[in-house]
């Protein structure tokens, strides 16, 4: 049975063509394969910060803003659900609660381009952290673009 390589993440075959982003090529989060229609929820309180719908590689997407409060995490953190089936409902500007229902899992942006048409229905679930409060939606994005990468397993770390 032949293997299809869907993406081309942690490569350098395209840096080339994008100098100034270093971390281009690299798969950015964590893919959790989910049923179409899947109900994604908030895990942990938030703001909801930026939604819209991309192309390639991002679909419908929703970020959202979690305080130190909410996470109990001395940093403030960001997060874009990925590949909604539906533009999320919830409004930009909204409060959510931990477990609130923010969209429905999907495959948009999953097919086409780098994916071919091996694409998925999965959530791509990302984090960052920023030093300032201050971002702006920019894109499917956030800048500054000094935000670090999270590793979102530690929103799990047992406190007690
Ligand atoms: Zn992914």
């Amino acid at each position: 049975m032949p293997i299809h390589c869907i993406a081309i993440w942690g490569t350098d075959l395209l840096r080339w063509k994008f100098p100034k982003n270093p971390w281009f090529g690299y798969h950015n989060g964590m893919d959790i394969s989910l049923e179409p229609g899947t109900p994604l929820l908030a895990v942990a309180d938030a703001k909801v910060i930026h939604k819209g719908s991309a192309g390639c590689l991002v679909g419908n997407f929703i970020w959202l803003h979690f305080e130190p409060a909410a996470t109990e995490l001395p940093i403030r953190i960001f997060a874009r659900y990925q590949h909604l089936d539906e533009p999320s409902p919830i409004y930009i500007g909204d409060q959510v609660r931990a477990g609130d229902h923010i969209g429905f899992a999907g495959a948009t942006g999953t097919t086409g381009g780098h994916f071919g048409t091996f694409g998925y229905s999965h959530l791509h679930l990302v984090l960052y952290t920023v030093p300032d409060a201050e971002v702006t939606p920019f894109r499917n994005n956030l800048k500054p673009r000094r935000l670090n990468y999270f590793d979102s397993m530690t929103l799990y770390v047992d406190k007690s």
